[in-house]
């Protein structure tokens, strides 16, 4: 389709840069109007200033809707300096979609004005740009059916390539040399060799995955000399029962607007009974036996890609807070173990429950249980780092309590 030239909406020109990605992004398409849980609804999306101008200047005359009831504009003001951010604020009900979708769910904007209208958040999404020292890096959302796809089930491992991308000037950026603590600035320097050995573990299918599980924690918690043990508790209905309710209490108080709600699949476990370690630490480790350890066991690779694909959009990639004199490797490593721990622990939880509820675990449940994590937890750094500091407060120790008796291996001969 020819695009309209408006004269006054002089839309940006995008030039690409290369990129290391993981190889099956070369082939991602967004779904579009086919999309089950499309991005183009619920949330507030970030629109950079040169197109947020522009899109206040259009109209219904343009073709496409005004923006005017959508496009927020916030001032804030911190040390002094004012700043202005705009965003779009999108429906989130069920059939209320942004309001630049047409009536066959495509977005008009880039219809009638082409790609570069879109907003860089827009135009990247489920794609997120980090670069360290000379080298970006393309990480992946999993808020989106077509990277989970994709990305995770698939028989297909994570591999990763050179691929050409648009740049994103808001992306995380680190220069190693500003971080202070010289150990820590060393660990990140690694950062690319460390992922590739952890990668390896985690697909060294001579082994359970319990075990390459376990090896892959040792490893994580060795790049802090210092650190001595793992604790992996053995799975009994107690210890069970109180992890769960651990990380139920680590999200409260709830941060605004964060849906995932643990209560629910938690209630979802007892069927309504009280909450008592016991009670829930059985139900859980009966849906365990049940339906987690053989799905999981039918799908190990979904959780190979899993586990590979979060360590490699998210571990050591805590920017903002390497730079602070008071951060140490330790903590660094603690966060990348503890939030792997806590995904895991969440994952399962959220199987368990809706597979009571279905009486089983169909690929879609997977898929949507992902996809929650991904869209109500990952995307929202201050979320997970409260959730996880209060997790630690709640247990005084690190969540390493595999949950599943899939993961802690209880299931091996
Ligand atoms: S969630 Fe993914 S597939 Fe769906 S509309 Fe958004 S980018 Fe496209």
């Amino acid at each position: 389709m020819s695009k309209q030239k408006v004269p006054d909406l002089e839309f940006p020109m995008r030039k690409s840069i290369s990129v290391i990605a993981p190889a099956a992004m070369a082939q991602f398409k967004c779904a579009a109007d086919r999309c089950e849980w499309t991005c183009c609804q619920g949330w507030r999306v970030p629109v950079n200033r040169t197109h947020a101008e522009i899109f206040l200047k259009l109209n219904g005359s343009g073709g496409t809707h005004p923006v005017g009831e959508f496009l927020k504009k916030v001032r804030s003001s911190r040390r002094g300096k004012s700043k202005t951010n705009y965003y779009f604020d999108l429906p989130g009900t069920k059939d209320r979609f942004c309001l630049f979708l047409n009536e066959k769910r495509r977005c008009k904007l880039q219809e009638r004005y082409g790609e570069d209208a879109l907003c860089d958040t827009c135009l990247l999404f489920p794609r997120r740009l980090i670069q360290f020292d000379q080298s970006v890096q393309m990480t992946v959302s999993l808020a989106c059916p077509e990277t989970i796809r994709r990305l995770i089930m698939t028989e297909e491992r994570l591999r990763l390539t050179t691929l050409s991308c648009a740049p994103d000037p808001e992306a995380d950026w680190l220069d190693s040399e500003q971080i202070p603590n010289d150990a820590l600035r060393e660990l990140i320097r690694k950062r690319a060799a460390l992922l590739e050995n952890w990668t390896q573990l985690i697909y060294d299918d001579s082994r359970s995955f319990a075990s390459r599980l376990r090896s892959l924690c040792k490893e994580i918690a060795g790049s802090d000399p210092k650190r001595k043990e793992v604790p992996i508790a053995g799975p009994n209905a107690e210890t069970i029962g109180k992890t769960i309710l651990s990380i139920q209490e680590s999200f409260y108080p709830k941060a605004s607007g964060f849906p995932l709600d643990v209560s629910n699949a938690i209630a979802g476990l007892l069927g309504g009974e009280p909450a008592l370690n016991k009670l829930i630490g059985s139900a859980f480790s009966q849906a365990d036996r049940e339906f987690l350890i053989p799905f999981l066991g039918a799908h190990t690779r979904w959780l190979e890609n899993y586990v590979a694909l979060t360590l490699y959009s998210d571990a050591l990639t805590e920017f903002e807070a390497y730079m602070r004199p008071d951060m140490s490797l330790a903590a660094a490593v603690r966060f990348t173990l503890t939030r792997l721990a806590l995904t895991l622990n969440l994952l399962m939880l959220r199987l368990a429950a809706a597979a009571k509820k279905e009486n089983g675990i169909r690929a879609e449940t997977f898929m949507r249980a992902v996809y929650d994590i991904d869209r109500n937890f990952y995307q929202s750094p201050g979320i997970v780092e409260g959730v996880i500091r209060r997790l630690i407060q709640n247990t005084g120790h690190d969540p390493i309590t595999w949950i599943s008796g899939f993961l802690s291996g209880a299931n091996e001969k």
